[in-house]
């Protein structure tokens, strides 16, 4: 009788060991997974304060020069719910605007009053980029950057460690990511998402 029990303890054993080699299996196969945007981000465990807002295309049409009919409310929730925000801007031969006129775009819109840094430059992004991320004066974690062009805003903030959301809309929606850009945190495709991830 005690042989048997023992047997039978054998056995269990067994089993149970198979159904553990399962999951751990399983664990390995899920860490392996090709990039999973919102499982990196949960993983991070960040806690992000800050947003910076590319303008043109992200948050304003740079066709018909006018904002995005949806920018104000997604800024102004943005606002409620805490976070510091600021717009980077790199006026190119894309933009259809001038320096000056990027400018004042910035400053006459009613979307001024959402950001307490505005930088704009017609040479280097990654230098204003800096100078925001250096007057927020938080972690590069806890910035987060949202930008439509993956060789912008989310390059920097990828190579930066900073949290990056890619807008995949418009002009740049194929302008894939890639080995120099990485991949962004997350991708959505209306500034409307933007609400579910923070
Ligand atoms: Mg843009």
């Amino acid at each position: 009788m005690r042989r048997r029990v023992l047997d039978l303890c054998i056995r269990f054993g067994k089993i149970i060991s198979r159904v553990c080699e399962g999951f751990n299996s399983g664990a390995i196969v899920d860490e392996q997974t090709p990039f999973e945007p919102s499982l990196r981000y949960a993983a991070m465990k960040i806690s992000v304060k800050a947003i910076i807002f590319d303008w043109g295309r992200t948050l304003f049409d740079s066709e018909t020069k006018k904002e995005f009919s949806e920018a104000e409310k997604i800024l102004a929730l943005c606002k409620g719910r805490g976070y510091r925000l600021a717009v980077g801007s790199l006026t190119s031969i894309h933009s259809n605007a001038t320096l000056e006129e990027r400018k004042k775009q910035i400053e006459d819109f009613p979307l001024r009053k959402y950001f307490e840094i505005v930088a704009v430059t017609d040479t280097d992004k990654d230098k204003s980029f800096d100078e925001i991320v250096q007057k927020f004066n938080l972690p590069r974690e806890e910035i987060l950057i949202v930008d439509d062009r993956t060789v912008r805003g989310i390059q920097y903030g990828n190579l930066r460690n900073h949290p990056t959301v890619w807008l995949q809309k418009g002009k740049f929606a194929n302008e894939l990511p890639n080995e120099e850009t990485k991949s962004p945190t997350f991708i959505i495709h209306s500034l409307e998402e933007l609400l579910d991830i923070i």
